[in-house]
């Protein structure tokens, strides 16, 4: 891969004020990465491919990773960033709102990094669970969403993905086919492999 073109595609996003993942989340999960070593790997938030690319490199050979960006402008992005880093035959993009192209996928996955709608991180995970096999690791990003989720904030106008956020951490912790860790690391990472 061309570490040049993807360090302009992060600076052109980081001037976009594009969410992208943070370097210290990219850690934790290029080590998950490294371990699970994915055939199959599922995103819910493409952005502008950033993520997509950097997880590329922790594929076994003739994988692929599946991701899903509803804006079609950020779509469109990511498809020219994906080729000029040359890795869109690793890489497939379904354009469209996840809560509509998820139920019509029908795969198994390895990983799967859920990184989209707050609101919407409850359906998400059901459909990443359906998508699930032993071993799989499902990752959420943002879940601690700037502290608003262990606080006692529920006035503000984010209160719905609040409360969705948390219902999202008490299902992976409670279902016991989950074994589910959260972290501190950027703005909260909840990692969950399923037993
Ligand atoms: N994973 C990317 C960042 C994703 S930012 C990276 O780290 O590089 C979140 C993206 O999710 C935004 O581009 C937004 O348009 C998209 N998104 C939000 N809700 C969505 C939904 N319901 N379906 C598809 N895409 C969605
Ligand atoms: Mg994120």
């Amino acid at each position: 891969m061309n570490k040049q073109e993807l360090e302009k595609i992060k600076q052109k996003a980081l001037e976009d004020h594009i969410p992208i993942i943070m370097d210290d989340t990219l850690e934790v999960v290029a080590k998950i990465l490294q371990e699970v070593k994915p055939s199959r790997i599922l995103e819910i938030g493409t952005a502008v491919g950033y993520s997509a690319i950097c997880f590329s490199e922790y594929l076994q050979p003739n994988g692929r990773i599946d991701t899903i960006e509803r804006d079609e402008e950020r779509a469109r992005q990511a498809r020219k960033n994906i080729k000029k880093v040359e890795v869109e035959d690793k890489i497939r993009i379904y354009e469209g709102d996840a809560v509509e192209i998820l139920p019509t996928l029908q795969e198994s996955y390895d990983v799967v990094f859920i990184d989209a709608a707050k609101g919407k991180y409850p359906f998400f995970l059901s459909q990443a669970i359906r998508m699930s096999h032993k071993g799989t690791v499902i990752i959420a990003d943002n879940v601690l969403y700037k502290g608003y989720v262990m606080g006692d904030y529920n006035k503000h106008k984010q209160r719905t993905a609040v409360r969705n956020l948390r219902e999202y951490i008490a299902e992976t912790t409670n279902n016991e086919y989950l074994e589910t860790e959260i972290l501190e690391v950027g703005d909260g990472l909840a990692i969950s492999k399923k037993k």
